[in-house]
């Protein structure tokens, strides 16, 4: 991060992937609230491999206000990569991030500010009247119990960008070589004290989520997989269940065999038994390739991501 710590209130962190029809619009509004405030700030914009004009409006931009930082990275590398990117050059004592599409809006960061302010080292929003379809509702409400559980703080929404951090949390967040880092439980890792309040969501005035399904899934294995070694562990557990359970089972058709006589027609049942252990195996192999091929990925140490161009 740069080293300009103290002069800088408020960082504004936004990562932008093909939000041409937006970003002008969300400029004006978030400056409009930030100027309202009083205190110095700044502005990052991240690109992250924009081709649909994003990038020249915000160079543009740029120009004409000298609050504006952009970072520009040469392809897609994902928000959260963005998101570092954006921290790693911040100058705020504290940073407030938010999605470019317009669904977090920009006037709910005082009040993000003003809890911060109050001695919390992350403030989290969780979105009220979530403007999604009910099938992603329902998956992250899902993701939010698992993940709460495995993290040790309960929040009710992990996957709400509209947040504000400690400068020394985002440093600490920037500092995580990990290529694979799911923002908001990484600072709820490294954060003493935590809160969350309800901010508003607006439905997405352009475009599709930027998100498909499989690379909502590949998120969601990062931070399932990335953040703790319980999945594994239950897959264990359960298979020393099973096994004991197939013992018992196996001891109860031996002494089955002395009295009833041997079973002819159990084939089917031996066929249940068989798939449902083959299951589990390929499960856990899965599971296993999971956590090889991630520490594959680190151990290679590949940058998380490529700037092609800095505007500061
Ligand atoms: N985004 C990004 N890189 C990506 C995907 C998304 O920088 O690979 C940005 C996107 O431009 C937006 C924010 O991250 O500002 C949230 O993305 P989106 O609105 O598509 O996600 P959703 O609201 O459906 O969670
Ligand atoms: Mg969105």
């Amino acid at each position: 991060m740069s080293g300009t710590a103290g002069r800088t209130y408020l960082s504004a962190v936004i990562p932008l992937y093909n939000e041409a029809i937006t970003v002008e619009r969300l400029h004006e509004r978030l400056s409009g609230t930030l100027e309202s405030l009083g205190k110095s700030y700044e502005v990052i914009y991240v690109d992250d491999g924009s081709t649909d004009g994003t990038t020249e409006i915000l160079q543009a931009l740029h120009k004409k206000d000298h609050k504006v930082k952009v970072i520009v990275f040469n392809r897609n590398y994902g928000q959260h990569a963005a998101v570092v990117a954006g921290f790693e050059r911040a100058a705020g004592e504290v940073i407030v991030t938010l999605d470019g599409d317009l669904q977090n809006p920009p006037e709910e960061i005082p009040r993000l500010l003003a809890k911060i302010e109050e001695g919390y080292d992350v403030v989290g929003g969780w979105r009220m009247g979530r403007q999604d379809s009910i099938v992603r509702r329902a998956l992250s409400y899902m993701i939010n119990q698992v993940t709460s559980l495995i993290v040790g703080v309960k929040m009710k929404d992990y996957g709400c960008m509209l947040r504000a951090y400690r400068r020394e949390v985002a440093e600490r967040i920037c500092q995580c070589q990990e290529i694979s880092s799911f923002i908001p439980v990484l600072a709820n890792f490294f954060a003493g004290s935590v809160a969350e309040i309800p901010v508003g969501h607006s439905p997405r005035s352009s475009g599709r989520s930027r998100y498909t399904p499989f690379r909502l899934l590949r998120l969601n294995f990062d931070l399932l997989t990335g953040f703790s070694l319980l999945p594994i562990q239950v897959v264990s557990f359960a298979g020393i269940l099973i096994s004991f359970l197939g013992l018992g089972f196996a001891v109860f058709l031996g002494i089955r065999r002395f009295f009833v006589g041997p079973e002819v027609e159990g084939v089917f049942t031996l066929f249940a038994i068989l798939f449902f252990f083959v299951g589990l195996q390929i499960l856990a192999l899965g599971l296993i390739g999971e956590y090889i091929g991630r520490i594959y990925m680190e151990v290679r140490r590949r940058p998380r991501y490529v700037v092609r161009e800095i505007l500061e």
